[in-house]
């Protein structure tokens, strides 16, 4: 049994100040509301931190990809927010950004293994595809996404109540 708001809040942390040790710079406004009434999934919980983890680490490269080209202007707020809902037999974990948003050239491609838009060395494109078979295969549950070009990015994992 795991405490999905306790992982979702400690992988936040992690890697938001993962990226600040290589990168004195980087900065985002983390955002969480976590729904109490979630309680206890039974998940393994390495694979779903992992999960959760790829898509925050997606979601800070792209705000801080962004805030690289409108800096100057100081009016942009990188932002990542994490929510979790118990909705009737589900629960719903949310990754949101307020970066770019995925082209629908690109959404079409993003679960697929091996593709990436990042450069050499610093995407492998396995994050997605490896976290859409840890939620749809090992635990019976959905991976979506919902993004809108030039506003952000959100990734839903909805996963089965006990
Ligand atoms: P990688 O991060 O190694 O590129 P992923 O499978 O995690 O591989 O992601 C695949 C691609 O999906 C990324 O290269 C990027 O183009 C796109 N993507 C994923 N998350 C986001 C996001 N939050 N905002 C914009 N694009 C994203
Ligand atoms: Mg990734």
């Amino acid at each position: 049994p795991t405490d999905i708001n306790k992982l979702a809040d400690e992988y936040l942390r992690l890697a938001y100040h993962g990226l600040r040790a290589k990168d004195k710079s980087f900065n985002a406004e983390l955002v969480t509301d976590f729904d109490e009434s979630v309680g206890l999934l039974n998940v393994v919980p390495q694979d779903i931190g992992r999960v959760i983890l790829n898509l925050i680490t997606n979601a800070f490269y792209a705000v801080n990809e962004k805030k690289s080209v409108v800096d100057e202007d100081l009016l942009y707020q990188p932002t990542v927010s994490v929510s979790t809902r118990k909705m009737n037999n589900k629960v719903k974990i949310s990754v949101t950004d307020n970066a770019n948003g995925i082209p629908q050239k690109v959404l079409d491609k993003i679960f697929q293994p091996f593709f990436t838009t990042k450069p050499t060395g610093q995407g492998t494109g396995l994050g997605l595809s490896m976290s859409y078979d840890i939620i749809t295969k090992a635990h019976g549950g959905q991976l979506t996404v919902k993004t809108k070009e030039g506003e952000g990015t959100e990734f839903i994992i909805q996963l089965p109540a006990n």
